[in-house]
């Protein structure tokens, strides 16, 4: 059985949060082994690599492995990796007064792993890490009592370059990835909103502006336009005769023959339950008759799979844009007139508005002036 598709977007969630510390893996080796180099030449400038060269090498080298097991040991992996990066915090902390409060190395690390816990997305990460490195820090200059050496060496400040260099373009890249994605799915979400997700026409609210520009567009230009309004008939003993199932299935069908019946330039819309609207810019009365017919005749040849003894019918209401319908409603209201009109000249058919139109029924095709 498939998952549904919230149950299986939760999942997916919930698997790429355990798996944080392993996207974090590489960037913490990376950037630890910047910091290696980094505080190597700060304790050579120092003189005190001999005393402190292993700090450096516990904390900057061995420190990712160790946070990378802990968190794939853990029964939480997630909630380990979020230690993991407050001990990264921490740790710089303490290389604050094992350099000698050097300005620039102090400040770049400091910068660096405090703008890190934004990139994760994490909430107020940044803030709590804080305390942790400020602590380390204060703990470090009580236990050293380290002279500030403010100054940095050439050699501090080029290997200081890299960190810069390579976090910056690191961010950069991490933004424009994730402005593209967003832009992608700010994309689908609008193009969602505008589709009815059980027929694949446009949903009420998006058929409804086009629509309303259908009509401005014909009132300005005296151009002909066409509303058709699409009821199935005697829906509601279907649901209750065949179950839901079958009734959804057949709004489905009904609203792909919709789709396959009309021209491009129409707009075919899901109005609500089993109600379909469609809007013709720049169509005559015959035109839009003819694809009126066409739906009617296509939805009365439909048969479900499951259910081939039943059959559907619908009746259509057609309304021309006039100058007197001052708004969508009115002209929704006309070609709703003309739908009550079929349905009470007995539906499968198709009644247009205004009544005592010049359109004739053709041979055998119902059609109500
Ligand atoms: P008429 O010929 O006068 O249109 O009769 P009808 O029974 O079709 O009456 P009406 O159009 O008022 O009923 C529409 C019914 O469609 C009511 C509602 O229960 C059902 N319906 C609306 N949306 C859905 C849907 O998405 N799925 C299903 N299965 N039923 C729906
Ligand atoms: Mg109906």
């Amino acid at each position: 059985m498939t998952e549904p598709p919230q149950t299986a977007a939760k999942h997916q969630g919930a698997t790429a949060r355990a798996n944080t510390y392993r996207s974090i893996y590489p960037l913490r080796i990376l950037g630890m082994g910047l910091g290696f180099w980094l505080t190597c030449s700060v304790l050579m400038q120092t003189g005190d690599l001999a005393r402190f060269g292993w700090v450096s090498l516990l904390t900057m080298v061995l420190w990712p492995h160790l946070a990378y097991l802990h968190a794939r040991t853990s029964r939480d992996p997630y909630r380990a990796e979020v230690r993991n990066l407050l001990i990264d915090s921490a740790i710089v902390g303490l290389w604050i007064p094992l350099m000698h409060f050097n300005l620039l190395p102090s400040v770049v690390l400091a910068v660096v792993t405090t703008h890190d816990k934004f990139g994760t997305g994490i909430k107020r990460l940044w803030l709590y890490s804080l305390p942790g490195m400020a602590g380390m820090a204060l703990l470090g200059t009580l236990i050293l009592r380290p002279e500030p050496v403010l100054a940095s060496s050439l050699s501090v400040i080029i290997a200081t370059l890299p960190v810069i260099a390579l976090h910056s373009l690191a961010v950069g890249f991490t933004s424009y990835r994730l402005i593209r994605t967003v832009a992608r799915q700010n994309q689908q979400l609008k193009e969602l909103r505008q589709r009815d997700a059980q027929t694949g026409l446009f949903a009420r609210a998006h058929w409804q502006e086009q629509a309303q520009a259908v009509l401005e567009g014909a009132r300005s230009t005296d151009r002909p336009a066409w509303l058709l309004m699409i009821d199935i008939d005697h829906f509601k003993p279907i649901n209750d005769i065949h179950g839901h199932t079958v009734g959804d299935e057949a709004i489905r069908v009904v609203g792909e023959v919709i789709r396959e019946s009309v021209r491009e330039a129409d707009c075919a819309g899901r109005y609500g339950g089993d109600e379909f609207a469609v809007v013709c810019a720049d169509t005559d009365e015959a035109h839009a008759l003819a694809i009126a017919q066409r739906i009617r005749e296509r939805i009365g040849a439909l048969r479900l799979p499951e259910l081939p003894e039943l059959q559907l019918t619908s009746s259509i209401g057609m309304a021309q844009a006039h100058s007197s319908h001052q708004s969508l409603r009115d002209w929704l209201n006309s070609a709703d007139m003309a739908m009550y009109r079929a349905k009470h000249g007995g539906r499968n058919r198709v009644a247009v508005e205004p009544q005592g139109s010049r359109m004739r029924a053709a041979d055998g095709v119902p059609v109500l002036e």
